[in-house]
């Protein structure tokens, strides 16, 4: 792959975060234009390429370097942390800051019909999650032993299908676990979205764009507040 000079910066291309992420950018002087056909939108006023993928793919593509930046919720990007390190693979990247959007927890939840005491009621159960990692940590921390479940999609309703037993599902109002006859009992993991950097970009001239645009958000989150 050519080295490119420009500074390419990953962002949700539909979904929760997609909105907030090109105004913060937008807000940061970084103007551009999106074609919804297209993966890659250029900015018509500085060298920045912004980069629309699945969320999931935001962390691996900045760890591996193909892009310097990503917007990512930190529980996506945790989740691909402890995946990385399970494998032994470096995971090259830092935290520059979190953003003030995209609030969310990561928790349990069970039927309203389960008799809910604390974690252990959970023991030699099985659980429906996207996120086996953050679970697995935090049921080891626990010392409980359970099965998962993996979904990626509709795993709210997994108890009522007869898939699992409980879920461990992200939660913003609560409202998606009432409609489906669940209640949440544990929150596992807190998270909003953050912004990451990866340790690979090393040209002096992108990490000056870099740190121009951090100070920016800096001024644009901190006006917010
Ligand atoms: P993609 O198609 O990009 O994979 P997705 O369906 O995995 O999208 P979204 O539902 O758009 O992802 O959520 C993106 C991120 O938004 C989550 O990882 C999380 O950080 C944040 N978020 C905030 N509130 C919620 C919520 N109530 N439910 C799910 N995610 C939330
Ligand atoms: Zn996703």
């Amino acid at each position: 792959m050519s080295e490119s000079n420009r500074l390419r910066i990953a962002i949700q291309k539909s979904g929760r975060l997609s909105k907030e992420s090109m105004k913060l950018l937008r807000s940061c002087g970084v103007k551009f234009n999106i074609n919804e056909q297209r993966l890659i939108a250029h900015s018509d006023n500085l060298p920045i390429d912004l980069l629309r993928v699945r969320d999931d793919d935001i962390p691996g593509l900045v760890m591996d370097g193909v892009v310097d930046l990503g917007i990512i919720g930190e529980n996506v990007l945790e989740e691909e942390q402890i995946e990385r390190e399970r494998l032994d693979k470096p995971s090259r990247c830092i935290k520059l800051r979190n953003l003030d959007f995209g609030a969310c927890r990561l928790s349990l939840a069970v039927p309203n019909e389960f008799n809910y005491e604390d974690a252990s009621s959970l023991e030699g159960l099985r659980i429906a999650t996207s996120y086996p990692n953050l679970l697995r940590r935090y049921m080891q921390k626990k010392g409980i032993t359970y099965t998962d479940c993996m979904l990626k999609g509709s795993v709210e309703v997994a108890p009522r299908a007869g898939l699992a037993d409980g879920i461990c599902d992200l939660v913003s109002t609560g409202a998606t676990l009432e409609a489906n006859g669940l209640y949440e009992t544990e929150v596992i993991y807190s998270s909003t979205a953050c912004i990451i950097q990866s340790t690979q970009t090393q040209e002096p001239s992108k990490q000056a764009l870099i740190n121009k645009i951090l100070s920016r958000i800096n001024g644009v989150v901190r006006a917010k507040e």
